[in-house]
């Protein structure tokens, strides 16, 4: 019997026992960077002539990791690897595969600060936005092994006499697994393991910005011995193989997670059928967002800019469900945008591997460049107050941004920029701020922050977001404790790390035997 399920604990680096084990990671995954590696296709190791490589966003000449390029051959000798893989693993027991899961939680968690520091160096992640994202994988595995231990139970039906009725949950089949580089360990796992553990199997393609560290994830799971072909681990761009891994017609589900242009993209793809495909795509595509935080008049000032500096900026405001607007009542506003400044210009920016570093660079040059575009937007559609500009030229640094009197018509209200730019934006009352907090296409999270109870109220009826927080940040979602996903362009509202999530993975069969 599995004690209940808890959430596994951020490390406390104030403890020098902490710290000192973390910069040893750091140090041993130093020595390890610049590596070749291979992809893995049933129990094939494939290499490639033609290769990339991820590079370190803090120091741009430094290589973390080379991986193949792979062709769309490739993908189909990996999506038929998978569907022979199903034939045995669909008919594991569900204990079975929830071991594998349980196993790898315990594993990653003796080498959990190797994992961080990996994403230190790969994406840029500070010591803290790190270890936390090695938590959630954690997380992730420790909730959906019981999960499925729970829906392998024998489930609730109304009875009828006469009749021996059950229903059980059988895996779809062949999934494509697309993951983001934002949280390159946690949804990477996420998705990957929610659908292993579920009796599928799958092609897991990671981003391009962090293949290091979902290797690292997939080499882990062969260490276990997870039966060959359960996870295929190809490399090459989403843009040049995505289409046709996602329109196989052997693919059952995609689980996507990343931008609303790639994710539209998968959507319109994979509804429609090929020759010789027999069933409709499951489609699991969680998207971007454009989230508010927005201010009542009544608040205390310090809290709501700390609540709002630290979503805007952790992880260097490239996370799904950071602050990219702060909408605030008129009463306050002057007062909310001079602490939120002040709290920003205090951000200490740096290396990722220093524990000291609150503020690290942009993931890639094209973020880097995306961003500093938005910026001269942005300057143009309000007053830039503190930050908009490179940061040496090492890596891809940004000082952080905060942007006031933006409309809500205004571009930086409306596009997701997914970097470190905030944009402020006065309102004349509550009802005013909830409504320009829902006038995107978006719906991915909000806060709000009010000390009057009706004006919660409203905001928990009014405020339509798939992760609604109430007098506290918009980021920070603990698996078990705030099942995540969003509404409109934001996605399919998977709720991953919820009790819905695997259903997605699933398909129910009801079977009614008459009692003779
Ligand atoms: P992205 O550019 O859409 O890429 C996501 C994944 O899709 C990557 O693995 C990418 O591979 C692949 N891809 C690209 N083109 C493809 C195609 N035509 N077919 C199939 N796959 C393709 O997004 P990202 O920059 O990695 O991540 C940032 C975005 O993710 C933001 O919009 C953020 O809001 C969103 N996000 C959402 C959530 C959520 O839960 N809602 C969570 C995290 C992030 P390559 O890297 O090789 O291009």
């Amino acid at each position: 019997m599995k004690t209940p399920f808890t959430n596994e604990p951020l490390t406390d680096f104030s403890n020098s026992t902490h710290s000192a084990a973390m910069n040893k990671a750091i140090e041993k995954v130093r020595g390890e960077l610049g590596k070749t590696y291979s992809n893995h296709i049933g129990s094939e190791t494939i290499t490639s002539p033609e290769t990339f490589a991820s590079t370190n966003p803090a120091n741009k000449t430094q290589v973390v990791g080379i991986f193949p390029k792979l062709t769309t051959q490739h993908v189909d000798q990996a999506i038929s690897s998978a569907q022979k893989a199903f034939e045995s693993w669909s008919k594991k027991p569900a204990t079975e595969r929830a071991e594998f899961l349980f196993k790898a939680a315990e594993k990653m968690r003796e080498r959990k600060h190797e994992f961080s520091a990996l994403m230190m160096f790969e994406v840029g992640k500070n010591w803290v936005e790190a270890d936390a994202d090695t938590a959630e994988a954690i997380d992730f595995m420790e909730f959906y092994a019981r999960e499925m231990l729970r829906m392998s139970e024998k489930q609730p039906l109304v009875k009828m006499n006469g009749e021996d009725n059950s229903l059980v949950y059988l895996p779809l089949g062949v999934g494509a697994v697309i993951p983001p580089w934002n949280f390159p360990l946690a949804i990477c796992v996420g998705m990957t393991t929610a659908a292993i553990v579920s009796g599928n199997t799958v092609v897991l393609k990671p981003a391009s910005d962090s293949p290091t560290i979902a290797y690292k994830f997939f080499a882990l799971m062969q260490e276990l011995g997870l039966p060959a072909g359960v996870i295929n681990f190809i490399t090459g761009s989403g843009g040049k193989i995505g289409d046709h891994l996602v329109s196989h017609p052997q693919i059952r589900f995609i689980s996507f997670t990343g931008s609303k242009e790639v994710g539209l993209r998968i959507n319109e793809l994979a509804s429609k059928p090929q020759a010789g495909q027999k069933w409709i795509k499951r489609i699991v595509a969680e998207m971007g967002g454009k989230d508010a935080i927005v201010v009542d008049e009544d608040v205390n000032i310090d809290e709501v800019a700390t609540g709002i500096v630290a979503a805007a900026f952790g992880f260097q405001g490239q996370k799904c469900s950071a602050c990219s607007r702060a909408i605030i009542h008129e009463k306050v506003y002057d007062a909310v945008v001079e602490k939120v400044v002040e709290k920003t210009k205090a951000l200490s920016i740096g290396n990722p591997h220093e524990q000291k570093t609150q503020f690290g660079p942009m993931v890639s040059s094209s973020a880097f460049q995306k961003t500093l575009e938005y910026i001269e937007i942005g300057k143009k559609e309000g007053k830039l107050l503190t930050g908009g500009t490179p940061v040496g030229n090492e890596g891809y640094f940004i000082s952080p941004t905060v942007i006031r009197d933006i409309s809500n018509e205004a571009r930086l209200s409306k596009e997701e920029i997914f970097g470190p730019v905030l944009a402020m934006t006065k309102a004349k009352d509550f009802k005013e701020a909830i409504r320009f907090a829902n006038d995107t296409d978006f719906g991915l999270t909000g806060a709000a922050y009010s000390n009057n109870p009706a004006n919660i109220e409203y905001a928990r009826n009014e405020f339509f977001v798939g992760n609604l927080y109430l007098n506290r940040k918009c980021t920070g979602a603990f698996v078990g404790v705030h099942p995540f996903g969003g509404f409109n362009m934001s996605g399919t509202d998977s709720k991953a790390g919820g009790r819905d999530y695997l259903l997605l993975f699933t398909q129910a069969k009801l079977m009614s035997e008459k009692i003779r």
